[in-house]
């Protein structure tokens, strides 16, 4: 990224070659304490700091101290990143610096270390040393296959499910006899039981899936002494970024590799923490210094990277969560402008001013098109901004995650869709034939292919004559069962519209069940995309239509990017990056904060430490936004405003939304009867406060409410109003709870107050 994680360029610069570097060009541009990080002599240290305060500059600041002044040699250091990226940018700067001999350094992530330390020693667990590793797919399929084996019916208990507790054992560092021993379950016993022959087949195809990659590797270190020694012996220093979101497995490690020198530097944020739902473990940085009792511990409070205003801010929304150790930030860069926040009509509303921010962050304040970042919460909001960037003509790009229509799933119900509109579509039906699995193999395609040469038809119609084309078995149910699921969608498209049929697709062909069996996260975003795509549709006549317009955007979507491009992310993303300017989009509740996080304390406070990573990115401007409405599922769902956007104070703002006439009289209008899992899914994820009831209309001027009273609600019981905002159905009321001290947003409309 132009505007890279470590951000240093006065020092690193793209220069080349570098000079050789002396103590005092190293130090003389750091603040004392981040001196005496960067010089530490030795033992384990611990950098703890808020964002943008220099910690990622202090690491590799570090690095080149030990190989300029302390003379370590590039192999006896290890330095552990977050990502790829981050290790790549980190050795290019290295490289900068002390040239080829950097070839030699471990940067790594974790994953690439262990890789690494694995592919040198794996007799030492039985493996051979070209040992394959399996993608999250494939070990699904090698867990159903396994299932199957034991007659487990994989319908009423979901392979993905099934993988998802083995890996968690994994991460748990639990074998199969410890994790079946936790408790006496038959559920526990029958994963205790795949597990354990998942583990057999991983070693007879002499592979290793993702999680074995670090789990295997502290084992292999345990396992044998001189191996373990070498490296001990090796890694005169051990140093790690992010060191908030390691989790068990991960710490171990760093543990067990710096035992021997115990040369250890860590750099965190525990308010950066945002990886929990990956077994992320805040804990270890919170008890680094009970750990090792003769810690250096050094507190960096100076922030560099953003204006007073963007971090009061971020201190404002931080400082709501209850478990954490209260820190200021503080910096020298003057207060800067006001933080601009726009309320959008809809999702295009929002998108449309979205754009306009940034055209003015451009042509008032010359900042370039790739010093500027789109955030979000899900990847499914990335489509409207991806449509309304082509539209205007602003250069983007999407970083890590595939662009909207290139996503897997969205791929998957497009071909669905391309078949009805064209039965002899051989892409498509390539596609999608065995997607989800019906038992068609590669025999049965190869058997397909001839029948459709031998008479001249398409694959895609060869569907229609399983039989005559010699299949079998399961292929020829599959095949037929395909066919008929064609049939029947076709049937139903000359009734539904296209964004009734997409989400008809997603539940007729098994992709959605599939993906709600999964029950991940990453199944969530799929499941969302698709929910998004649903929408896209909802705005077309036609498929035809719709498809046509989604083929000729792929098209004009090949903008020139010399000129940089804007970047679009979710906010876990962008950990550890900057920009000058950034918009944050999004702000609803159930939106973000997250669905889940509305009814689990631990979940709301990690979303609130992830609105902290996505204000601290800003350097200079910071916009945010929010939709009153948006299209969910091809329906219109009211939103309400993020708590994260109140816990701004309001005099850091600046208030950019145009007061609009309302488009619908009242709530009734909204379309809440929702049939089906698919919509129940979506309603799940939906917005307010999940008590979506049938209209009543008492706004806070008809009752005579106001700021001060005391009122009693039917569910949370009674209160104090501390706040009210909006006009006739869109009042709301901020109330302070009694109980357990709650502060709740609440729409009138829908969720009346009784004055006391
Ligand atoms: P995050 O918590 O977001 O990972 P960080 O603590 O790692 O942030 P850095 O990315 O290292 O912070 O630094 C933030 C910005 O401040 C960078 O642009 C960096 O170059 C700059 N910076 C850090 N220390 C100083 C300093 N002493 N003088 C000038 N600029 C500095
Ligand atoms: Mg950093």
């Amino acid at each position: 990224m132009s505007q890279g994680s470590f951000g240093d360029a006065e020092l690193w610069g793209d220069q080349s070659p570098a000079p050789r570097l002396d103590v005092a060009r190293l130090t003389e541009d750091l603040t004392e304490p981040q001196r005496l990080a960067v010089t530490h002599p030795g033992g384990p240290l611990l950098v703890v700091a808020g964002a943008g305060s220099g910690k990622t500059r202090v690491l590799t600041r570090r690095v080149a101290y030990l190989l300029e002044v302390d003379r370590v040699a590039p192999w006896e250091i290890l330095a552990i990143t977050f990502t790829n990226k981050a290790a790549d940018e980190m050795k290019r700067r290295v490289a900068e610096l002390v040239g080829s001999r950097s070839e030699r350094m471990w940067v790594q992530t974790f994953h690439s270390a262990c890789l690494r330390l694995l592919r040198s020693n794996a007799g030492v667990l039985g493996f051979d040393p070209g040992f394959t590793i399996y993608d999250s797919d494939e070990s699904r399929s090698e867990v159903e296959r396994i299932m199957k084996d034991f007659g487990i019916d994989v319908k009423a208990t979901k392979p993905r499910s099934v993988l998802a507790a083995i890996s968690g054992a994994k991460n748990a560092m639990l074998s199969p006899t410890a994790y079946m021993e936790i408790d006496a379950d038959p559920k526990r016993d029958m994963i205790a039981k795949v597990y354990q022959r998942y583990e057999d087949c991983l070693r007879r195809a002499n592979a290793m899936d993702f999680d074995d990659l670090l789990l295997n590797a502290v084992r292999m270190l345990q396992k044998d002494p001189a191996v373990r020694e070498r490296y001990q012996e090796q890694f005169r220093h051990v140093l790690v970024d992010e060191f908030q979101d390691t989790n068990g497995v991960q710490n171990q490690l760093v543990e067990i590799l710096s035992a021997h020198h115990g040369n250890i530097c860590v750099v965190g944020d525990a308010d950066q923490s945002i990886y929990r739902f990956r077994a992320a473990d805040v804990r270890n940085i919170l008890q680094f210094s009970q750990r090792y009792p003769d810690a250096t511990t050094i507190l960096l409070e100076e922030n560099f990277r953003s204006t007073q205003t963007i971090l009061d801010a971020a201190n404002a929304v931080i400082d709501r969560n209850e478990s954490r150790i209260p820190k200021n930030l503080f910096t020298q860069r003057g207060r800067g402008d006001k933080i601009r926040r726009y309320a959008g009509e809809d999702e295009y509303d929002e998108g449309r001013w979205v754009i306009s921010e940034l055209r003015r962050f451009r042509n008032d304040y010359n900042i370039e098109w790739r010093e500027m970042a789109v955030f979000y919460r899900t990847n499914a909001q990335s489509r409207v901004l991806e449509e309304q960037c082509i539209r205007a003509g602003v250069p983007y790009r999407v970083i890590s995650g595939l662009r909207f229509y290139d996503r897997k799933e969205v791929k998957d119900a497009l071909a669905y869709a391309r078949l009805l509109v064209n039965p002899r579509d051989d892409m498509a039906a390539r596609r999608v034939i065995n997607e989800p699995r019906r038992g068609i193999g590669a025999v049965a395609l190869t058997k397909l292919q001839s029948y459709a040469t031998d008479h001249n038809i398409s694959f895609a119609e060869s569907v229609n004559h399983g039989d005559e084309a010699g299949l079998s078995g399961k292929a020829a149910s599959g095949v037929r069962q395909f066919a008929g699921l064609l049939d029947e969608l076709r049937a139903l498209s000359n009734d539904l519209t296209p964004g009734i049929m997409i989400e008809t697709i997603a539940r007729e062909s098994g992709i959605l069940n599939e993906l709600l069996a999964d029950g991940s996260d990453e199944a969530r975003g799929r499941i969302e995309n698709l929910g998004e795509l649903a929408s896209a549709a909802a705005e077309y006549e036609t498929m035809m239509e719709f498809l046509e317009r989604l083929a000729l955007t792929a098209d004009s979507d090949q903008l020139d990017a010399s000129a940089g491009a804007v970047s679009l992310m979710t906010m876990h993303v962008a950990k550890g990056l900057e920009f000058p300017a950034v918009v944050i989009t999004g702000l609803e509740e159930g939106m973000f904060p997250h669905q889940r996080a509305l009814v689990d304390q631990a979940e709301l406070e990690e979303e609130r430490r992830l609105c902290y990573v996505g204000i601290t990115r800003a350097m200079r401007h910071l916009s945010l936004t929010h939709a009153w409405t948006r299209t969910m599922w091809g329906r219109r769902m009211d939103a309400i405003t993020s708590r994260f956007w109140n816990e701004v104070p309001e005099e850091l703002c600046e208030e950019c939304s145009v007061v609009k006439p309302m488009r619908r009289s009242s709530f009734s209008d909204v379309d809440f009867g929702f049939e089906g899992r698919a919509s129940d899914f979506a309603s799940g994820r939906a917005f307010g406060t999940g008590e979506v009831q049938e209209a009543r209309t008492s706004g806070a001027d008809k009752l005579g409410l106001k700021v001060g009273d005391r009122v009693t609600h039917d569910r949370f019981g009674p209160g104090v109003i501390i706040g009210l905002s909006g006009e006739g159905e869109r009042t709301r009321a901020f109330v302070r709870f009694d109980q357990g001290q709650a502060e709740k947003q609440l729409v009138l409309s829908i969720s009346p107050l009784q004055r006391l």
